[in-house]
């Protein structure tokens, strides 16, 4: 039985030609594409940390943790300047004073900006300011936005719905790929499954990982701040999406004296220290696959040569 509108898997060609493995043959079985943010690559061997408030709150917040982010390891600075909450009561973000705010202390900092975008009005000032425009998570599917984003002329951070399958999720990257943007950074930030609200915001798919880059050629990245939404899952949440072979991380920090609370996800934040551990491990880990890759080159070579030997002896 055939049910209207579901996608399957093996529709993924049909459904994003531009972005399929099976399509696109020349990245191999596991070659990713690279995309270069100010510097900064996705997809290359070391993985990339994003750090930075939930949201831009003010200067001196913002200011410091960029430097704190920076001090800690992390090579991108996040902040959202428009946010989208659930309830309009809510803070809504500093708008354009945010993106201000963002730009300076990305530039302070040397580290390059992402900022989501959550309306098509806004995409051209966002990008005046952002190194990389984020979509989130409630505007996946927002296929007008997806569009402008596409031709913005800026890579893109595209964060999975909270509902989406994997087919949808690479169905709106498609979008933004049909502008002719292919600069795409695929973001897991967690789905609506059983657990969700119980013990943790959302569920972590970890899963969806080797799935992705099975399916599609785009760096992919994981964000173990809204997926758990309690800070002290955020460090295991963290290592086990890069053992799962995470492109990056994308985090919250806040600093921990009280007076700086977050008006925005605090219960989420991690402190600077903790980020510390997390690059330093995703140091260790790409040390360690690095010589894991040296061991079997350099296996591999005496395996040629022994052979190359044994042809000439012949
Ligand atoms: C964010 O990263 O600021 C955010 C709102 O995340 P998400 O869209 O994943 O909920
Ligand atoms: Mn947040």
């Amino acid at each position: 039985m055939q049910i209207a509108g579901k996608l399957e898997i093996e529709d993924l060609p049909r459904v994003c030609p531009l972005l399929s493995r099976a399509v696109n043959p020349a990245y191999g079985r596991h070659g990713r594409l690279a995309v270069t943010v100010a510097g900064v690559t996705f997809g290359g061997r070391r993985p990339v940390v994003i750090a930075g408030p939930c949201a831009v709150e003010n200067r001196a917040q913002t200011l410091a943790l960029a430097q704190a982010a920076r001090a800690a390891g992390a090579a991108m600075l996040r902040g959202g300047a428009y946010k989208p909450r659930t309830s309009p009561h809510d803070f809504q973000g500093l708008g354009l004073d945010g993106l201000k705010i963002l730009r300076e202390a990305g530039d302070l900092t040397g580290l390059p900006v992402v900022t989501e975008v959550i309306d098509v009005r806004l995409v051209e000032t966002v990008a005046q300011y952002a190194d990389m425009l984020q979509i989130g998570s409630r505007s996946m599917q927002n296929y007008p936005l997806l569009v402008e984003a596409g031709r913005a002329g800026k890579p893109v951070l595209l964060k999975r719905g909270m509902a989406a399958s994997l087919c949808e999720w690479l169905g709106a990257a498609e979008y933004i790929a049909l502008e002719g943007n292919l600069q795409i950074v695929l973001c897991e930030r967690g789905i609506r499954a059983h657990s969700a609200g119980e013990y943790s915001r959302f569920t972590l798919d970890l899963n969806v990982i080797p799935a992705v880059r099975e399916a599609a050629f785009l760096p992919v990245i994981v964000d173990p701040s809204h997926a758990t939404g309690i800070s002290a899952r955020v460090e295991p949440a963290s290592r086990a999406a890069l053992e799962a072979g995470s492109d990056g991380l994308i985090v919250e920090i806040a600093l921990p004296q009280s007076a700086c609370r977050p008006l925005c996800d605090a219960g989420q934040a991690i402190s600077p220290a903790t980020l510390s551990r997390i690059t330093a491990f995703a140091e260790r880990r790409t040390a360690a696959m690095e010589s894991e890759t040296d061991c079997v080159e350099s296996e591999l070579a005496a395996v040629g040569a022994e052979s190359e030997s044994a042809g000439a002896r012949q």
